[in-house]
């Protein structure tokens, strides 16, 4: 089986079902530090565009990986950090889109939407998901830490500028916390700033992943549930994630099971939904690398979540 550096899964989405996923920026470089963030802490926070990876490399992947037929419902940019820093991402678009039918979406954190370039480039997507997680400049750097520089008020202006051009969907994902952090309030003010932008669809998620910081909290479900009434517009709760198609079984596969673990934290019934796996084979692979400390176990809301804490695949990050 031949190794991808920047196509993974598909991997199960609470909103896009089964996405194929392309890293188009090394790991964790992002113009955000977000607390709640499940990939850890920020290692290189920037704003600078550049080709990171080489767009042929990721394209010859993308042709390889269609030529195998996998059954998936999203082409989906995101990964490990911010996908719009890539500065051919419009190019990757265009050639994403010559090459399949299949939707195609971005996972944006919507810091670089003021650049017209940037917008430009995902005009041809399917679903482009941004995030505001704040409504005012200092909650917004206390949970996003953004750029020095960075003011809410020109992302804002990104949104809405985006909104207001884009022909496909957009989801605004807004993320809030709980505990110390009153989630009423604070989407009080967010629900104020997407009367401008006025997005396809809110969505509204909390922690249910481990976080980066261990401060940043989850809001209660029954909080959760009754903050849609505080937006005008269509607004959802995201709901968890659950498999909707059938998978043949087969065998587990290490290799599969720690690059898709190496993007993100997932539950063990998780992984055997991606991959296709039954969950049992999947529990003794992932008892197997914890025990070899290739994993790390962690618990989030009475769900245990299996984590890569050692690489021991060549030219994983
Ligand atoms: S949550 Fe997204 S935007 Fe925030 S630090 Fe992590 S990768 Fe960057």
């Amino acid at each position: 089986m031949w190794k991808s550096k920047y196509i993974f899964g598909p991997v199960p989405s609470r909103r896009l079902g089964r996405s194929l996923g392309i890293d188009l920026v090394p790991y964790k470089t992002c113009p955000f530090d977000c607390i709640y963030c499940q990939l850890g802490r920020t290692t290189t926070k920037t704003m600078e565009r550049k080709e990171y990876f080489p767009l042929d490399e990721i394209i010859g992947e993308v042709d390889r990986k269609l030529k195998e037929n996998c059954a998936f419902d999203y082409i989906t940019l995101s990964g490990s950090g911010e996908p719009t820093l890539h500065s051919r991402i419009g190019e990757l678009i265009e050639a994403i889109k010559k090459r399949t039918a299949k939707p195609l979406a971005v996972i944006t954190n919507g810091s670089l939407l003021w650049d017209g370039d940037v917008r430009s480039a995902l005009m041809p997507t399917d679903v482009v998901v941004p995030s505001l997680d704040a409504g005012t400049q200092e909650y917004f750097e206390a949970v996003n830490r953004p750029c020095p520089g960075l003011r809410l008020d020109r992302v804002v202006d990104g949104l809405e500028t985006f909104s207001r051009e884009f022909k496909g969907q957009m989801w605004l994902e807004v993320f809030l916390l709980g505990g110390m952090f009153d989630p009423r309030s604070r989407a009080r003010e967010i629900a104020e700033l997407t009367r401008r932008i006025r997005p396809t669809l809110v969505q509204l998620n909390t922690v249910a992943r481990p976080p980066c910081e261990s401060f940043a909290a989850p809001v209660p479900r029954d909080v959760m549930m009754e903050l849609p009434s505080y937006f005008s517009g269509p607004t959802e709760v995201i709901a968890e994630f659950s498999a909707k198609w059938q998978n043949t079984p087969r065998p587990a596969n290490r290799e599969e099971i720690l690059n898709l673990l190496s993007r993100r934290p997932c539950k063990s019934k998780d992984v055997a939904a991606s991959l296709g796996i039954h969950h049992l084979e999947v529990l003794k692979v992932l008892e197997e690398l914890v025990r070899e400390r290739v994993l790390a176990v962690t618990e989030e809301n009475s769900e245990t979540f299996y984590e890569v804490i050692t690489r021991n695949t060549e030219g994983e990050k």
